[in-house]
């Protein structure tokens, strides 16, 4: 598989020339992880696969998008009334896509996504406080994961809800390498934070000095990575 990541800036006004777009991955020019910018619809993918329904992986909540792609989504939307509500794995054409329910949002319903191509298996989960155990399995044995780079900050920032005991959030990114060190050998980070654009070069070294025996990478817009 090849895959393009569009964009690494997250929801946060800060920007900086190859780290200003929205999250998008594209993956062998068919299908698409995320719609963060309604101009990532110029590649035409056919399937397109929303984590979750902030702005900053789903333009459509803010802007009318046209586009002939199927569309799924972790829940209905009204402002995307096409989309489809994801359930079990889809299949298209020789890749499968498996979504893994993810805790981020009180308030939005958030999944990553496997793709699977042969033996090929790349998981992107977004923005990310856990994975609860339950779903570990489908975590095995992947050749790549790229996820949440919101907070270098051990612990990331993740509240609590009163009400209901939930956490939300993001966190760290220490955290996060701690996590799937344990289902691949190779971790990249997007979706920055405004801690990233200080020293945009610190930053790249320091995410780079995490992996500990994995291999932890910075993504960049338009980086390409072969799987
Ligand atoms: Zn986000
Ligand atoms: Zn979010």
């Amino acid at each position: 598989m090849r895959l393009k990541i569009l964009g690494t800036r997250g929801n946060i006004p800060l920007s900086a020339p190859r780290y200003a777009r929205h999250s998008g991955i594209l993956v062998d020019t068919r299908i698409l992880l995320d719609l963060g910018e309604p101009a990532y619809l110029r590649y035409r993918p056919r399937h397109i696969f929303i984590t979750h329904l902030h702005p900053d992986h789903a333009a459509f909540l803010q802007a009318a998008v046209a586009t002939d792609a199927e569309i799924y989504l972790p829940e209905p939307t009204r402002r995307f009334p096409a989309g489809k509500v994801m359930g079990r794995p889809v299949q298209s054409g020789s890749y499968r896509i498996v979504p893994v329910p993810t805790v981020h949002s009180l308030k939005a319903r958030s999944v990553g996504y496997v793709v699977e191509k042969g033996r090929r298996r790349v998981f992107f989960s977004s923005d990310l406080v856990a994975i609860e155990q339950r779903y570990h399995r489908r975590l095995r044995g992947l050749d790549l994961v790229i996820t949440d780079g919101s907070y270098m900050r051990r612990g990331g920032l993740v509240r609590t809800d009163p009400a209901s005991g939930r956490p939300f959030g993001h966190t760290g990114i220490p955290n996060l390498v701690e996590f799937f060190r344990r289902f691949t050998s190779r971790i990249i980070i997007t979706h920055f934070g405004s801690w990233f654009y200080q020293d945009i070069a610190a930053a790249t070294r320091q995410i780079a000095s995490l992996g500990d025996g994995v291999r932890t990478s910075a993504a960049r817009d338009g980086l390409v990575v072969d799987v």
